[in-house]
């Protein structure tokens, strides 16, 4: 059967949905709500059992702007500026410095006025692409079916920061003893750029959270610990000529190749020598070559390949020997070796982000959190072991694969735990989802939250 396209993006002949080709798309954020307004909220009707509809009804404003990295974030910011504004609060608009995207942080004060140390909760606003998955509904539009709520940006952390932005007016009413602050970033995806920008503007302005939450999605388990990442770009620039003359050129997709197989050659050594950190379920420091593109036609030697690649470390494991490594062969032998055949030819390396890893902190955070989320202290480790992990999920202790803003706000002096509803499973997928049960696991948290901050 050929699949007929419908105004909305539907392929009804498969009930499949092809991101980018629905009325909504390239109207920006507004449009795209005018266009669901209506459909979405009957989607809501009847399933909400325990959660708050002010929770999904949040949920559904943020999935339905699309802020995919690449896109700037300013209407879903603004959006929740204007939040802010109606409560009374005066957040911190920090943008980046072509203006097209911005993080948000607010405090709300200690009833005593207080603004010093106190909690962060942090959340990224941007969201990994759609392209080339093929989802059974809108990612933009948030849909509930069968107790899970999907929509880009379901797990991969909407849902956290819809719940805080419904749990607003409980922040505040609380009398709070300690102060919370939220932070709401841009850029996470692809470098933890916007959290940095934040960070130097907390500094500027001398404000110091001594706590920090992440809510990536840890299905409410609580993380002290995950790897670095570092992602970067190469331009391996080589000299065209005729494929019937390759001495006359130089191969840029044979160097680029020759480039991959030896960072290939970096992890396959950590794969099979380690070191190893068991409590990380893959134990052991990883790259991957993920992007890669370069040639212009089969008869013709090619003289531009590009590719991206990451490694992330295991904590112990210095990034900065990892990238040593790789820049001296691509820089150093490699150049040489291409150089020798054209000195025309040449290879650069752009880094386009790095997160650090998180490491066990203090124990502070990590006694907070476990406390509101009910995790069990196995063999009563020392405050700041990671042998802390709720119960019900005692795989992988306290760890997650993924990077986060979390390493960063340690670095700043910040007490920094994850913990974040949903599972990174679900996280970047086509048709991403929530467990509408983790949706009310941090409504829970919050409550409790609210509870152990404020004064009675
Ligand atoms: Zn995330």
């Amino acid at each position: 059967m050929r699949p007929i396209e419908s105004p909305r993006g539907y392929l009804w002949g498969e009930r499949r949905f092809h991101p980018g080709k629905g009325k909504g798309r390239g109207k920006g954020a507004r449009g795209i709500i005018e266009v669901m307004r209506g459909r979405a909220r009957m989607k809501f009707v009847d399933i909400s059992g325990a959660i708050s509809p002010t929770t999904l009804e949040w949920i559904r404003k943020l999935v339905a702007f699309d802020t995919t990295s690449r896109r700037s974030n300013l209407a879903l910011i603004e959006l929740i500026r204007a939040e802010m504004a109606s409560h009374a609060l005066s957040p911190l608009v920090v943008s980046n410095t072509e203006g097209t995207k911005a993080n948000l942080f607010v405090t709300i004060p200690a009833i005593d006025g207080t603004s010093a140390g106190g909690v962060m909760l942090a959340g990224h606003t941007d969201v990994v692409p759609v392209d080339g998955q093929v989802w059974s509904s809108d990612p933009f539009i948030a849909h509930i079916r069968d107790g899970k709520l999907y929509g880009r940006g379901a797990c991969d952390m909407k849902t956290f920061s819809g719940v805080i932005l419904a749990m607003l007016p409980a922040f505040i009413s609380a009398r709070l003893r300690t102060p919370l602050h939220l932070a709401f970033t841009y850029d996470e995806e692809v470098g933890c750029h916007g959290a940095g920008v934040l960070l130097e503007q907390l500094e500027v302005q001398n404000i110091h959270p001594a706590l920090c939450i992440v809510g990536d999605p840890t299905s409410m388990r609580v993380v002290t610990a995950h790897k670095s990442s570092h992602l970067f770009r190469v331009i391996v620039t080589g000299v065209a000529s005729h494929s019937s003359n390759t001495p006359g050129g130089v191969n840029a997709i044979e160097y680029a190749a020759k480039a991959i197989s030896f960072i290939r050659s970096i992890a396959d050594e950590h794969r099979a020598s380690g070191p190893f950190d068991p409590t990380f379920e893959v134990p052991f420091t990883t790259a991957n070559v993920g992007v890669v593109s370069g040639g212009v036609a089969v008869n013709t030697v090619a003289d531009l390949c590009e590719f991206e690649f990451e490694f992330r470390t295991i904590p112990g494991v210095e990034p900065a020997e990892m990238t040593d490594r790789i820049e001296s062969y691509l820089l150093g032998e490699l150049r040489t070796e291409m150089q020798q055949e054209n000195d025309g030819a040449d290879i650069r390396i752009i880094p386009l982000g790095a997160a650090p890893a998180l490491r066990p902190g203090t124990g502070e955070a990590l006694r907070l959190v476990s406390q509101l989320t009910g995790a069990t202290l196995i063999g009563a480790p020392p405050i700041g072991d990671k042998a802390v992990v709720p119960a019900q999920d005692t795989s992988h202790d306290g760890t997650v694969g993924y990077g986060t803003e979390g390493g960063l706000f340690q670095l700043a002096g910040i007490d920094t735990v994850v913990c974040g509803p949903g599972s990174m499973e679900q996280g970047h997928t086509a048709d991403e989802y929530i467990e509408l049960s983790q949706v009310n696991a941090c409504e829970d948290f919050m409550r409790k939250l609210i509870q152990h901050l404020s004064a009675g």
